[in-house]
């Protein structure tokens, strides 16, 4: 009988193990891909589906030119799974292994469930470098510090094999019943997306053209241009590492190479990969914390006052905070569903210290916006800005957000591009229009709110809150 290969985040031809295994067998292979959105693990939100309906068209155009099809069912997976078994009478199933805890407890019942059925069924590993299990301190302990768990975890990674894509797949005599993309309806209608989202290339071939522009330009100076958001310096890899368009071994072995060809300086080169380990360390972290999507890491925090400010957090949705860096910031995530790191730090740090919101308020908002959206960065990177997270930010750090904007965003070039409001607002004034003189600033002011908070009240509300929280006021 044929072998069944279930593919989840791992929506690539080549360094796809799974699939190797399966077209290794030399029987009759059915790429098979389940929208299951009822059995625990958390559903896509609306800028995912957008970036999945795309990539699932992509991978079906790869998969039609080795000879195959992509098989779409919509349901429970273990529904789905068993019936595709009955009627393909296929022999085995493999995929790829997910992390979040969520997906393993309901893998892990549909492995046993297949296996009790006489089916073979297999994983394999294609999603991290290094399995969470796999990185534990000397006591045998998983580490809570990014630090020691990168030096540990770095260690892991001498030599890291990649594996080419098959070139064609044997089709079943007969192919399972598949369900019309477009009968999904993952693509809204309302908002249209089609204009801001355009700057991206959904698919295994987008990824990799993303990760040779990267690795032939911006990653020499990566270690500062990182940080300045008006810059394009960074490799957007993020929605295609999410979705498995491409695979962190891929990553890490062209970013090698081209470290070793002197395309790059060394220390550059390990920056970005660093980069890609706080995305493992992450995926570590919520392998070892599962309830930390609803729970802060540090129990402490589980007092904290958090305030109902429903009308400041709509204004922070929609960016009209009066923050020029904050509001561009939610203006590019609304726009083109991404946001670059640094303003991420500093609109979640809003949030949670200016305006006393429950970070799990701005990561929810965060998952439905995101085309990266990815519950262990999502939810460890929130918890981080935080406080309460594992090597947490301490919480007394509180993002000036005039300060940020004129130290990362000097000339007002990213402010300008994402509020057209302030083009004319000379730099030295872009970060607080509202100091500008009179005559410059007229149409800025007509059109571009006042601060919606105080910056120098909100921090010491803040440390006030914070100081009770310890109580040691
Ligand atoms: P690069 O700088 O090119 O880095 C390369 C890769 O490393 C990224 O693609 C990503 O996979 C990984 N990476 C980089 N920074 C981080 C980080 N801080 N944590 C974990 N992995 C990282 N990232 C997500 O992938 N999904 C999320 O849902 C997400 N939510 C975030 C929420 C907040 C509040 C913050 C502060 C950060 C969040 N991040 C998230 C992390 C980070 O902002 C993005 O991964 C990064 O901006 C993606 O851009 P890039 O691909 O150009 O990154």
């Amino acid at each position: 009988g044929p072998v069944i290969v279930w593919l989840r985040n791992d929506l690539r031809l080549a360094d796809n193990p799974a699939l190797k295994a399966a077209a290794d067998t030399g029987r009759p292979v059915i790429p098979l891909y389940v929208l299951d959105e009822t059995s625990g693990v958390r559903p896509m939100g609306a800028a995912s589906l957008w970036w999945l309906d795309k990539s699932l068209r992509t991978l079906a155009e790869s998969l039609k030119a080795i000879g195959s099809k992509l098989v779409l069912r919509r349901g429970p997976a273990m529904d789905v799974l068993k019936d595709v078994v009955a009627h393909a009478g296929a022999a085995a199933v493999v995929w790829n292994r997910l992390y979040e805890p969520a997906a393993i407890a309901r893998d892990a019942e549909i492995k046993t469930a297949l296996k009790a059925d006489g089916l073979v069924v297999e994983s394999c590993v294609a999603g991290l470098l290094n399995e969470p299990w796999t990185v534990q301190n000397g006591s045998k302990q998983p580490y809570k510090v990014f630090t020691p768990y990168w030096r540990a975890a770095r260690a892991h990674l001498t030599h890291v094999e990649v594996e080419a894509a098959p070139k064609r797949l044997e089709a079943p005599k007969h192919w399972p019943h598949s369900d019309s993309l477009d009968g999904w309806g993952l693509h809204p209608k309302t908002p249209d997306w089609s204009k801001g989202f355009s700057i991206w290339t959904p698919g295994e071939a987008g990824a990799l053209s993303r990760l040779d522009d990267f690795l032939s330009g911006p990653v020499d100076g990566y270690g500062e241009g990182r940080d300045v958001p008006g810059l394009e310096a960074t490799s957007r890899l993020s929605p295609h590492l999410h979705f498995g368009e491409i695979g962190p071994r891929q990553v890490w072995a062209a970013a090698r190479n081209a470290a070793e060809a002197g395309d790059a300086p060394h220390g550059e080169i390990e920056k970005f990969l660093s980069e890609v380990g706080w995305r493992e360390f992450n995926h570590a972290i919520l392998f070892n914390w599962p309830d930390l999507p609803k729970k802060n890491f540090r129990p402490e925090f589980d007092a904290f006052p958090w305030s109902e400010n429903p009308r400041g957090f709509e204004a922070w949705t929609e960016g009209r905070t009066g923050y020029p860096l904050v509001d561009a910031g939610m203006r590019e995530l609304w726009a083109t569903g991404f946001m670059h790191n640094r303003v991420r730090m500093i609109t979640a740090s809003f949030l949670i210290k200016h305006l006393l919101v429950d970070w799990r308020e701005g990561e929810a908002w965060f998952w439905d916006t995101l085309v990266d959206a990815d519950l262990a960065n999502n939810v460890g990177n929130w918890q981080w800005v935080a406080g309460s997270g594992a090597d947490a930010s301490p919480y007394f750090r509180i993002f000036n957000p005039i300060g940020q904007g004129e130290r990362f965003d000097p000339k007002g070039t990213y402010v300008k591009r994402w509020i057209p409001e302030l083009a004319n607002l000379p730099a030295d004034v872009v970060h607080q229009p509202w100091t500008a003189p009179e005559r410059l600033s007229a149409g800025a002011r007509a059109v571009y709110g006042k601060p919606i908070v105080d910056h120098p009240r909100a921090r010491a509300a803040a440390l006030e809150a914070y100081r009770r929280l310890r109580g040691d006021a």
